[in-house]
């Protein structure tokens, strides 16, 4: 008998979780919006979940601080974080997994079998390539065996953070281990990358349930980014961009423009050239909690060129100085489709919440999802 998380065994998580319906339908469809799909796509997924039918996840670390997994778990609202780890049958996650030494490695080698191409492998932190991988070692093997191995019988890659997708802190120059991210290992296998500093939790809830209900991943950039969260810089949705465009900046931290909420681009803000939906998907679902919304500039911790490089308070190019051809003209009709029905790289945490309880109550008499009694699969 394998031991799953918490030192429950498999089929007692989901009696952990202690959410009701509209809970439980209002994150799916936070999950659904903030990846840009709508309603009908929501209801698919809360189908298949309440189907049983949840994502096998095995995540595996390397070389990180563990604060993609800290971001998913330290939400705001009690309840969500244990929703959140229901929605997925997270099978194998060495920070939460109870077991350890050979049972651990068992469990591994167990939920592989069990799943075998079907599961989503997710990749925290980045892998050492120097001196042949001996930097990171787990079971006496190496993070590069590892994470060749399995990906190899995985149905879907995801690596969550910006050490697993390019490199993040540990590749920062002088780099001694040779850090790199999983798809520059797993090369010529789709990785779809999801950097931050730490990846907001909904993107990546979202992509994975997107693959179990659509049977699908979303449309991702040549750097293996979804389009829905990273198509646009922060700049181009920022809060603080009307007074950029009027000119209104913050001089110094503590200045007045500093305290009325000015722009943040002479202290050396990297939204300009940061491709993330950080200013519309906040964090832990508390409004402006991001670095700009708490009066800081962009670190630009999603991007390999800006990221531990270039330092903290110097200017960057703007990337696209104007807004994108793309956007309607002033007084153009605008259609019919809102925010998430156009599946705009980022939505207002707000919105999103706002059709998660719209959906909520739209289905809220409608059958629970299996195991919300205590039944199911951990
Ligand atoms: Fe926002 Fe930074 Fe752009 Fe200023 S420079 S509008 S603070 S993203």
């Amino acid at each position: 008998m394998s031991v799953g998380l918490w030192g429950t065994t498999p089929g007692t998580a989901r009696a952990h979780a202690g959410v009701d319906r509209r809970s439980f339908v209002q994150i799916v469809t936070m999950a659904a919006a903030s990846i840009g799909l709508g309603e009908s796509a929501a209801a698919k997924m809360v189908e298949a979940v309440a189907r049983g039918t949840k994502p096998s996840v095995i995540w595996l670390h390397f070389q990180e601080c563990t604060g993609c997994t800290e971001s998913l778990l330290r939400t705001s609202h009690p309840g969500i974080a244990e929703l959140i780890l229901d929605l997925v049958s997270l099978d194998y996650h060495e920070t939460l997994l109870a077991a350890a030494g050979h049972q651990a490695e068992k469990c591994l080698k167990d939920a592989m079998e069990a799943n075998a191409g079907k599961y989503v492998l997710v990749v925290e932190g980045a892998i050492p390539e120097k001196d042949g991988g001996v930097y990171c070692m787990i079971g006496g093997r190496t993070a590069i065996d590892m994470l060749n191995d399995v990906a190899s019988k995985a149905g879907a890659v995801i690596a969550i953070g910006s050490c697993a997708s390019w490199g993040g802190i540990p590749s920062a120059p002088p780099n001694p281990t040779g850090a790199t991210g999983a798809p520059m290992i797993l090369k010529g296998k789709t990785v779809v990358t999801l950097p931050g500093c730490p990846a907001n939790p909904y993107i990546f809830l979202g992509t994975a349930l997107q693959y179990v209900a659509l049977g699908k991943l979303p449309e991702i950039d040549e750097l293996g980014r979804p389009k829905f969260a990273y198509g646009r810089t922060i700049h181009e949705h920022c809060p603080r961009r009307a007074h950029f465009d009027a000119g209104r900046f913050a001089n110094q931290f503590g200045d007045e423009g500093h305290r009325l909420g000015h722009c943040l681009y002479k202290l050396g803000c990297k939204g300009p050239a940061t491709h993330a939906n950080c200013s519309t998907l906040h964090f832990g679902e508390v409004t402006d909690a991001w670095p700009i919304g708490l009066g800081h500039p962009c670190f630009g911790c999603t991007e390999q060129k800006l990221a531990f490089k270039v330092p903290l308070h110097d200017t960057v190019d703007i990337e696209r100085p104007t807004p994108p051809d793309t956007y309607p003209a002033v007084g153009a009709p605008q259609g019919k489709a809102g925010a998430i029905a156009a599946g705009v790289a980022g939505l207002a945490a707000g919105a999103a919440l706002g059709a998660g309880y719209r959906f909520a109550k739209a289905h809220e008499t409608k059958q629970p999802p299996a195991g919300e009694s205590g039944g199911g699969e951990s």
